[in-house]
Formats: C-alpha cells, structure tokens, sequence
C-alpha cells in the first residue's frame, strides 16, 4: 500500500463514492487509519457509530478479499443488498444457501469478482471453504459482534473459537480486526486474546449517544401512554420492548385494536411469524414491533425513532443496549422508559431462579438496583448511564433528558432527608423501602404493629404524603446514594456516609425535581417534502426489494429537504449519497423535489 495519507486520502474518496459521506466521524478516523497501516485493531464503539464503514472502506482499498464474520445469519443478505445497492461488490456464504448458490458464489470469490465475503463462524472449518484461500487472499478479517468470543460478554458463541485457528491455517497472516459495541474490559481482554491479535491498536470511543433523548416517566398509564405516543408519532417507526410473552400479546391486541400496524415478536412464535415480523419492520411495513428482548440483536434498521420500555429491563447494559436501537442515523431519537414498582419484582424473581450461584446473583442484584436508581435519579439520565459504564461527563446537566429539560427546579430537601434517615437508622438498618415508608406514614398495617415500629419516634413523621411519595423520596436516597439497597436475600436499606453527615446538621441536601407530567414531540420543519420523500424512497424499495433505510436512511432523506437540490451534482452533496445511488435514484428524487417546490 502506497503511504498512510496517501491511502487515508484514497479512503475518504471511496468513503464518498461509495457511502456518499464526507468525512469520517471523528471515531471512525482512528480505526480506518490504524488498518490501512496493516495494524491489527480492535474497535469499541457504541451501537449507531458506524462501525462496518470502519472495514468496509478498508476493505477496498486492500488488493485481495476482506472476509466479515458476523453471527447474524440472517443479516448478512440485507447487508450484502445494501452493500450492492452502493455498489460494492459483497456476497455472503452460510447455511441458508442452496449448493448451486454456494458454488456460483465460490467461483465469484475465486474469480476475483468480490471485495467482502460475509460468513458464519460455523462455515469456516468447510473444506471448500478453506481450500479457496489458496488462491484468493484473505487480506483482512473482520470480526464483527466481537464480544460473542468471550464468555463474558452477553451473547457467548462458542463457534467464535473457530476463527483463530482458521487464522493460523492461512497461506498468509491477514490483518484481523474486531468490532464490538460490549465496553468492559474482560471482554476487550477476551477478544485481544481469543484472537491472537498481534500489537493491536484498541480504539475505544465514547459511549455518549448525543442524539438520543433519555426520559424516565413513573405511574403512568402505561397502555394508554403507549397508545398515544405512537398516534401522536404516526409516520415514525418504533419499538416498545415489554418483560414477557404475555405482555407483549397484550400490548400487541391493545395496539392493534386501536388501528396501530404493530407487529409482535418473542420467543414463543414460530420462526416464521418471527422473521415475517422483523421483515415487515424492516420494510416500514409495520410502524411499531412490541417485543421481547429476544428482538434487535443486530437489527441494523437505522430510521428508529423511539424505543419505549413498557416494563425495566434487568440492568443498565440491557437498557442502552435495547434503547440504542433507536436513532442510529444519527437523527433524534426518543428511550423512553415506563417505571413501575412491579418491575422490580418481575427482575428480582428472574435472578432468583437464574442460577443458585450465590456470588452471581449478588452482582445480579446490584446491577438491577442500579437500574432502579437509574428510573429515580434527580440527577441527569445521560451523565448517570456514562458514569456507569465508566466515562467521565463533563458537563452535569445534558438538556437532552427529561431530567435536564425545562422545568425541574432545585429543591432544598434536608429536613424530609433527615426524617427518612433517622427513621431508617431507628429501625436499625434491618427493613425493607416499604416498611420505611409504612413507618414514616403512619400505617396502621399489621406488620407494622408486630414488630412495635409504631412506638419509634419516627412513627407518623409523615403522615401527611401519601405512601407512594414516601416511597418515591427513599428511591430518590438511594439514586443519589445517601442510602443503599443491599443485594442479598431481602432489599434491606441501609445509611451512607453522606446520610450521616446529613443527620448531624453538618450537610444540606439540594435535589433537581421535576414536575412529574410533561411532553416530549420535537416537530421538525418541512415535513410535508419528507413525506413524499419517504413515501417515494418506500415505492422504489419495494421495486427493488430492499429495505426503504437501506436506499436513504432519514438523515439522508431529512438533509435533502434542507438542501433542496436541484442538480445531480447537488444532489451529490447530500450527506448519505454516493456515486451509485445517485446513478439509481437521483432522477426519482430530484423530480419529487422540484415538484415539491
Ligand atoms: P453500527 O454498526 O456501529 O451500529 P452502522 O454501521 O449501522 O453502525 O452505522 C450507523 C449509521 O451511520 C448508518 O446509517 C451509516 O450509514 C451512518 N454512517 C456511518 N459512517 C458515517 C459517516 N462517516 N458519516 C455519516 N454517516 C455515517
Ligand atoms: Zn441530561
């Protein structure tokens, strides 16, 4: 290869011709650099950020065959679609092909008419398979979904220890890379290992997802929540993820009743009505999926503009996870989350049955209590969910939160802190947030009496609020870590160090609340081009047979309402429009604007 700036400025042609962008983002500059060094490199980077450009520029600039292998056996045809509908030339080889189809793509490969070959880890160890490589080079493997190779990571396959030896048996040592949105360090350890990656560079970027807005809404309706805030967004694709089977077919006979096109997906569908559900999605067929958590592992649909959970996943990892489905063009998208207490539960009890490793479900319960903490905090959403997963914010407020906009204000809470606390310490640390806020209130409940809590003197200190603030108060505690929640048997509370500096006069406690109701619709100008825009994009991906986001995702379609072009070289400067799409679809586009005008 020609010098590195040499081949960078080659990249970003090709990043232009074939992908129409025009510039890296400033994540993605690293991780192409390294490997068009030859570097072996590891990429961790949050969904949405754009990791396949990262290899596919790569891969074509390298002479010989860069070969992707992703788990998603079902992805790899629409990857390899979109792939083709840009003009690069991709194919893909795993079990869903027929012999003729597999030997048609074999010569393709050895004729030396593909850049990427996608693959399942299973097809590796095939003698066909192997005995190609003689005489096609490999000059780069790409593992995509990285963290499968690591039994840490959330989504272990065990076919991923097949890669390395396959690595080791070519006639050549290709560079290898390793893509994965899975940050914690066992795993990036796994991967560098598990590979025997050579000297690699390990471009880790930040996990802010700064078009994503975070809110958190507790004691809502959910049904009726749901319900209308797919009405209120009914040209805009969604997910509504729900706990169990038996919630998502409630909520799907809900939505459907009330004239919604939602599809439904889990576990206990045949694996037909399965993937006629992720199609239909895929293809804007439907407008929202309700599904279980078993949906979107690699669902590459950019133009997600929400995702509601109608019930609290397990912990914080799963969360931004099934959340960061939304928005990955880069556009706003909406992670609402529905609180209720009785989540809680649900996810305590399915810990408790997930294994009798005591140790395990320790770490288990933790992680669910900071979730908790996470629908309670006062604090900004998106500064909480970074500090978890170890980046440090500088800035404590997002405004792109339901926490930082508008309408919170700081409250001074000391003395109701100080109640709590000296209640939580008089009942010894042994009890449970209810029992607190029984106590606090006043109840009357027979517990209450057995244990003769009526007679502390934090009895009745609260008597005026109902049982449901209380209790919301002590979340609020234990969200902003002046109390705790303990992660054995039973939820016990217990005081922090910053409750006792509170309990004896010597700290205030300042909370940002906010009013518990508000709205969340950002309208967006020139809706009525978008309209016909998508429409139109929707017509010519059924022509084609493709997805509508894999012809122009939103941002695209949202960039040529900005620009309004009315040339094919303008048109050439919408973000998102490469060489061969302007060759296939700039006619059809270009006629609807100018009509539109
Ligand atoms: P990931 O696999 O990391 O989740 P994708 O590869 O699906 O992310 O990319 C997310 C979106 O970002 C896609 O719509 C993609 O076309 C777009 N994208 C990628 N690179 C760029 C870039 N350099 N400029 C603008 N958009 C980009
Ligand atoms: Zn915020």
């Amino acid at each position: 290869m020609p010098n590195e700036s040499d081949a960078f400025a080659r990249a970003l042609a090709l990043l232009k011709q074939y992908f129409g962008y025009a510039s890296f983002r400033p994540a993605q500059e690293p991780v192409v650099r390294s490997l068009l060094d030859g570097r072996d490199t590891v990429a961790i980077m949050p969904t949405g950020a754009g990791k396949s450009i990262c290899f596919q520029v790569p891969a074509l600039l390298l002479s010989g065959v860069t070969l992707v292998i992703s788990p998603l056996i079902s992805l790899m045809k629409d990857q390899c679609d979109a792939l083709r509908d840009a003009g690069v030339p991709a194919t893909f080889i795993n079990s869903t092909l027929s012999s003729a189809e597999w030997s048609a793509r074999m010569q393709a490969i050895a004729a030396g008419d593909v850049k990427l070959v996608y693959v399942a880890p299973e097809r590796l160890d095939t003698n066909a398979f192997e005995g190609l490589w003689s005489r096609v080079p490999i000059s780069m493997v790409a593992v995509d979904e990285a963290h499968c190779l690591s039994q840490w990571g959330h989504d272990f396959r065990p076919s991923y220890q097949a890669i390395a030896p396959f690595i080791a048996r070519l006639p050549r040592r290709p560079i290898v890379s390793a893509f994965t949105a899975t940050a914690t360090p066992e795993v990036r350890d796994d991967i560098v290992r598990l590979l025997s990656l050579d000297a690699p560079a390990v471009h880790v970027s930040g996990f802010d997802r700064p078009n994503l807005y975070f809110e958190v809404r507790r004691g809502e309706n959910k049904r009726n929540f749901i319900k209308n805030y797919i009405k209120r967004h009914n040209d805009e694709a969604g997910i509504i993820y729900a706990a169990t089977r038996k919630q998502v077919d409630t909520l799907y006979n809900v939505l459907t009743k009330a004239h919604i096109t939602a599809g439904r997906y889990h576990a206990g569908l045949t694996d037909a009505e399965r993937a006629k559900a992720q199609d239909d999605f895929l293809y804007d067929n439907l407008q929202v999926i309700v599904a279980t958590n078993a949906f979107g592992m690699g669902i590459d649909k950019s133009n997600v503009r929400y995702v509601i959970h109608a019930n609290m996943p397990k912990n914080l990892e799963s969360y931004y996870q099934e959340a960061g489905r939304a928005g990955r063009d880069g556009e706003p998208g909406a992670c609402i989350l529905l609180y209720a207490p009785g989540d809680v539960r649900t996810q305590r009890f399915r810990i408790d049955v997930s294994t009798d490793d005591d140790a395990r479900k320790r770490i288990e319960t933790a992680k669910l209590q900071r979730m908790v903490d996470y629908c309670h905090t006062p604090e900004c959403l998106r500064s909480f969910i970074l500090h978890y997963f170890g980046s440090r914010t500088e800035d404590a407020t997002c405004g792109n939160c339901s926490n930082c906009t508008a309408g919170a204000t700081d409250v001074d809470v000391t003395i109701d802190a100080q109640k709590v606390f000296s209640c939580v310490y008089r009942m010894r640390e042994r009890y449970g947030i209810t029992l607190v806020a029984q106590v606090l209130k006043g109840s009357s409940d027979q517990r209450v009496k057995t244990l003769h809590l009526d007679e502390l003197s934090t009895y009745g200190l609260m008597k005026r609020r109902t049982l449901e603030d209380i209790k919301l108060m002590i979340q609020r505690f234990v969200a902003t870590d002046y109390l705790a929640v303990g992660s054995g048997e039973y939820p016990i509370l217990h005081l922090r160090p910053a409750a006792y500096d509170v309990l004896r006069g010597k700290a205030t406690v300042i909370q940002h609340i906010l009013p518990e109701k508000k709205e969340a619709a950002p309208a967006s100008p020139n809706q009525s081009l978008f309209e016909h825009l998508r429409a139109l994009r929707k017509s010519l991906a059924q022509k084609h047979h493709i997805a509508p986001f894999m012809i122009f995702s939103d941002k695209t379609l949202r960039d040529m309402c900005a620009l309004a072009p009315h040339t094919e070289a303008e048109f050439l400067e919408v973000s998102g429009v490469g060489q061969t799409k302007l060759e296939k679809y700039g006619a059809a586009f270009l006629k609807c604007i100018a009509e539109h005008r």
